[in-house]
């Protein structure tokens, strides 16, 4: 891999997720595949630019950058881990995601839809910053939008059995079922 990423293997089923939006599951093919147009890889091709993250301006943007080790998504990160209950890991988060076992396939399905709508909103962010002058805010620009997202699909999906629900996370993370 180009840059030390960790390999993460068949991550299919995990950026295809059926509840993320098709803009959150495109994003997270693209991290998967390594085909992110970010920095490190414009500046391989050739273009004569600044390499430096456009959000903290502390690094090379590489997607590992990006997504976990800049300042500001990893506060997204852990504010999002936070709020579902969880210890998202900053490397092979998809092959944690592939891995996790629950017994509730719902909670499952939503955490991942939460990580793969994070990376859309944290390259949403990236894109923000380098056309404007923008002060980076966690909450507004991407844990809450996360937050909102979640929850309305939480909400509107039918659950089948299969997918027990698990009530006490729910009522955690304010998915009022219906
Ligand atoms: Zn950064």
């Amino acid at each position: 891999m180009a840059h030390g990423r960790p390999r993460e293997e068949d991550p299919y089923h995990v950026v295809w997720n059926r509840l993320a939006l098709p803009k959150h599951n495109f994003i997270a093919w693209l991290y998967a595949k390594d085909r992110l147009l970010t920095k490190d890889r414009l500046i391989k091709h050739g273009l004569l630019i600044d390499g430096n993250c456009d959000i903290c301006s502390n690094a090379i943007e590489t997607s590992e950058h990006l997504f976990f080790l800049c300042s500001f998504s990893n506060r997204c990160l852990q504010g999002i881990g936070d709020w579902l209950g969880v210890d998202i890991p900053e490397h092979g988060t998809l092959d944690w995601c592939r891995k996790l076992k629950m017994k509730s396939l719902m909670k499952k399905q939503l955490i991942i839809a939460a990580i793969l709508a994070l990376y859309y909103h944290v390259w949403w962010v990236r894109n923000k910053c380098r056309k404007e002058m923008v002060l980076p805010h966690p909450q507004l620009f991407v844990i809450g939008r996360v937050q909102q997202l979640i929850r309305s699909v939480g909400n509107r999906k039918l659950w089948n059995t299969k997918h027990r629900v698990d009530s006490e996370w729910c009522t955690k993370v304010d998915i009022r079922m219906q």
